[in-house]
């Protein structure tokens, strides 16, 4: 195999039904002699409603339960009806709600939800959407061989959000999709799953489908990596917030990977790093709005590389992390500046609880988590050397750009555009790239439109569409 692969991978909006798994074997098979290899999520709402499913089962809630189990049936038993049906298929979808069946009954005898076996319930998704998506690519003319991505993606044990052993991965990559690829097969995946050494499945965390594109690009040295959505790339703001938000043509690794990791639901936090370690190049492109021939970011689409042109815009894009909280921890100054920190860092490290966004003064030390599990924990273990504030429905935004670094003077900028707004925290992050605002939760939508109509109104027609 003279070329490398291509990774395309499909999101929930992209297989959600019968006329969307049609389209994407349209896109596929435009790639056909680019070696593609086919990453697919679950179909759109069906791992929210797998989530719902779990909690019904464990409160043993039999009516919602089978009424969850249904719908779900119905919606995948309807797609293969619109792709025409096909028998094999139509059996192995039964197989797996039956399996799903016995699975949420034993949930409920047991009363009893582990991370591992809520990571089995949530797996159905990825597991199901491939059967379908696998028949319209035979129906488009492609040879589709389909693997079981919890043979392929080895990570360790922390169901739920788990990580990628990389070595292991790659012996499977090589002993599983390699093979099909050189005899010209279509591989195709279920994105979101992994397993463990042992085998037991194990997911990468919500959204996770574009970190297994990326895990997979990465281990294949694809010449690109694809990510198909419902949206025309990357944009200066999430759509849903910002009416007028606009594509951004090109973005740098860098810029991207912060914007994932505050908040951009466009790409999964981790997407960007095994792309960004192999120097494989990644497109954000919208799978309703597709045109023939290779990624072209003066037509459509979003290239994330290693470096992105220049231009004089001061930032590339706003994104927000909404529903976090900010703890606010106080020194009783029962111990030194220096051993107040490590303690801190301590509390929250011994908890696996990722913090954020950090700013502190002479006695206190701000700081955001975005999933408050461990609170009640930490505030104990903080108790006992400060005193310990918590502030909720808060939301960090976060300006990108890599032209920050040579534009002094932005913050007072950002401040002016915000007006009587009140900002909690600031952060000017150390990769010099972002500047980060602790807001109101409420006050989003309203700092978001100030901060798009003050920074993205005249934009440099280089960089953005
Ligand atoms: P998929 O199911 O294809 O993975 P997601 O819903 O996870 O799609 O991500 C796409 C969504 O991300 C868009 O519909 C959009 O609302 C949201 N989004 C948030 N921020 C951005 C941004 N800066 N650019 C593009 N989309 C964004
Ligand atoms: N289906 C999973 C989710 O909704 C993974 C993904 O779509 O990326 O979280
Ligand atoms: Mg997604």
């Amino acid at each position: 195999m003279a070329t490398p692969a291509v990774v395309m991978k499909f999101g929930g909006t992209s297989v959600e039904d019968a006329a969307a798994m049609r389209r994407l074997a349209d896109i596929v098979a435009d790639r056909a002699s680019e070696h593609p290899v086919v990453v697919v999520s679950a179909m759109a709402k069906v791992t929210d409603q797998l989530a719902e499913l779990a909690a019904a089962a464990l409160a043993a809630n039999r009516e919602a339960a089978a009424e969850l189990l249904g719908a779900l049936q119905a919606r995948h038993r309807e797609a293969l009806a619109g792709l025409g049906g096909d028998a094999d298929t139509g059996a192995a979808l039964e197989h797996l709600f039956a399996e799903l069946g016995d699975l949420v009954r034993g949930i409920a005898a047991v009363g009893e939800l582990t991370g591992r076996t809520r990571d089995a319930v949530m797996s159905f998704g990825e597991r199901l959407s491939p059967l379908l998506v696998r028949v319209a690519l035979r129906r488009a003319g492609l040879r589709p061989q389909l693997l079981d991505a919890r043979q392929v993606i080895v990570t360790d044990e922390q169901f739920t959000h788990a990580l990628p052993l990389y070595a292991e991965s790659q012996r499977q990559v090589d002993e599983r999709v390699t093979p099909a690829l050189a005899d010209g097969a279509v591989p195709l995946l279920g994105g979101f799953l992994a397993g463990t050494r042992q085998g037991v499945g194990t997911t990468l965390g919500r959204g996770g489908s574009d970190f297994s594109a990326a895990i997979l690009g990465a281990l294949l040295g694809a010449q690109r990596i694809e990510i198909w959505t419902d949206v025309d790339g990357m944009l200066t703001a999430d759509p849903r917030l910002c009416a007028g938000a606009r594509r951004i043509k090109a973005i740098s690794f860098q810029e991207a990977a912060e914007l994932a990791y505050f908040g951009a639901k466009v790409l999964h936090p981790s997407t960007l790093l095994p792309a960004m370690h192999s120097g494989v190049p990644v497109w954000v492109l919208n799978s309703r709005a597709w045109l023939p021939g290779p990624p072209d970011g003066a037509r459509t689409g979003t290239r994330i590389a290693t470096r992105a042109p220049k231009t004089t815009a001061p930032f590339k894009c706003i994104s927000c992390k909404r529903r976090i909280v900010v703890v606010e921890v106080i020194s009783t100054r029962m111990l030194q500046a220096h051993g107040f920190l490590k303690a801190i860092w301590d509390v929250f490290a011994e908890h696996r609880c990722p913090v954020d966004m950090v700013s502190t003064s002479e006695v206190s030390v701000s700081l955001t988590i975005a999933d408050p599990s461990a609170l009640p924990d930490i505030a104990d273990a903080l108790g006992k050397f400060a005193d310990v504030r918590c502030a909720g429905r808060q939301a960090i935004l976060c300006l990108v750009g890599e032209n920050l670094r040579d534009t002094p003077g932005l913050a007072g900028q950002v401040f002016a555009a915000l007006g009587e707004l009140n900002v909690r925290m600031i952060s000017q992050g150390a990769s010099e790239i972002n500047i980060g605002l602790v807001v109101d939760d409420d006050d989003v939508p309203e700092a978001m439109q100030r901060l798009h109509a003050r920074f993205f109104s005249e934009l440099d027609p280089a960089v953005f569409a």
